[in-house]
């Protein structure tokens, strides 16, 4: 079967990062292991240059007859002064809003190799492999009412309503028991079941779609107290579920765990697993131009792909192996450099993936 991506470089490093990763998936191609047709299309501050727009129509359409997105990343301080609507991040935001990609997973993962870089001691986060599993569509972000309102006495009031319906609950409940089945069948959902009612449901809905995976342990734990576990004992964690706005905070904990935001995919996906991966580092307009950017991001985002859309799990696999390689093999962009290893620029780093896996 021919795989239809749709490839979205976006701006700052954006465009040289996907170029790696798309090295990546031609050693597929070449050797015959897998199909695929490739559509290139503009958005966020490259849309706007295009097109006047952050998510041109043109972009759109084509995303809409994908099987799998991979973007780069949008941003740079020459767009920052246009109206919000044209803003690059608004062109996210369109994808995400029109494709209706509600689960976002976000894997916290640490190679050995790189542990010195977190600010946690080695041994606590050597070989750390979570997944984060936010959802992305719902909560306090997008219920109503919501706004700032001047109340008689003259004093203005600021208010935003916390919501979930069962059936979203149940959504991201059963995506993230999916993954657990693919993982260590260890799920912990995140919640405020003993002040928010909203979450008070969301912990019954899981308990009850828990019962459709009786192989996975499921456990609970409130979010303030999974704050500080994170950065106790992080390797006590599997999958986490969790909702919009604690999975914001949490998700950004975890991977600052890591050290490294220049090696941590995304994906959010839909309920017909198509999916947008994406590094989560932006576009840093600050290295963008000079061919320092590590791409391994963006190369484990394809392993994402492969893995959640396009059901390609052996060659996910290797990917990952291949990053993991060329980490022992000692190359290092300057984000991750330390002394006595292999300084290499975007382009090399990318061409020691291709190695490793053709070897
Ligand atoms: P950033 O992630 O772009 O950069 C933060 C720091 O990390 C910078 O010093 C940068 O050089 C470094 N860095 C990031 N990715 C790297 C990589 N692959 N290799 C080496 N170093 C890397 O965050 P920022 O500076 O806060 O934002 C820059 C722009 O990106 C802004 O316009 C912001 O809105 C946008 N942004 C976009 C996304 C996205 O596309 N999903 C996410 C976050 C920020």
């Amino acid at each position: 079967m021919t795989s239809k991506l749709l490839i979205l470089p976006g701006d700052g490093i954006g465009p040289e990062i996907v170029a790696e990763a798309m090295k990546v998936l031609n050693v597929f191609v070449q050797e015959g292991s897998f199909s695929m047709e490739t559509e290139y299309a503009p958005i966020g501050g490259a849309g706007y240059d295009a097109e006047g727009q952050p998510y041109p129509e043109s972009t759109r359409r084509l995303a809409n007859a994908s099987d799998a997105i991979l973007l780069g990343a949008v941003g740079g301080p020459q767009y920052d002064k246009l109206d919000r609507p044209l803003r690059p991040e608004r062109g996210l935001l369109a994808l995400r809003a029109d494709l209706g990609l509600y689960a976002n997973l976000r894997p916290a993962m640490l190679y050995e190799e790189l542990a010195s870089a977190s600010s946690l001691k080695p041994e606590l986060v050597a070989n750390l492999d979570i997944m984060i599993v936010r959802e992305l569509t719902g909560d306090i972000y997008f219920g109503q009412p919501r706004g700032i309102e001047t109340l008689a006495s003259g004093e203005r009031r600021g208010f935003n309503t916390m919501v979930y319906t069962e059936s979203e609950i149940e959504r991201i409940g059963r995506t993230a028991f999916d993954i657990a089945m693919k993982r260590n069948k260890k799920l912990c959902s995140v919640d405020k079941a003993n002040v928010l009612e909203a979450t008070e449901l969301w912990r019954e809905v899981m308990i009850r779609v828990g019962k459709d995976y009786p192989e996975v342990e499921l456990s609970h734990m409130y979010v303030d107290n999974a704050a500080m576990q994170l950065v106790r004992a992080p390797k006590q964690f599997d999958v986490v579920v969790t909702g919009n706005i604690f999975g914001d905070i949490l998700s950004d904990a975890a991977a600052m765990l890591t050290g490294s935001i220049g090696m941590l995919p995304s994906a959010s996906l839909n309920e017909s697993r198509v999916g947008m991966y994406e590094p989560i580092h932006g576009s840093a307009p600050d290295i963008a131009g000079k061919r320092i950017a590590n791409p391994l991001a963006t190369i484990l985002s394809v392993a994402m792909m492969l893995r959640y859309s396009l059901n390609q799990a052996v060659l996910a696999d290797r990917i990952e192996k291949a990053v993991k390689t060329v980490l022992t093999q000692g190359y290092r962009t300057g984000d991750i450099y330390t002394e006595g290893m292999n300084k290499v620029g975007t382009a090399a780093m990318g061409d020691a993936v291709v190695a490793a896996l053709r070897a």
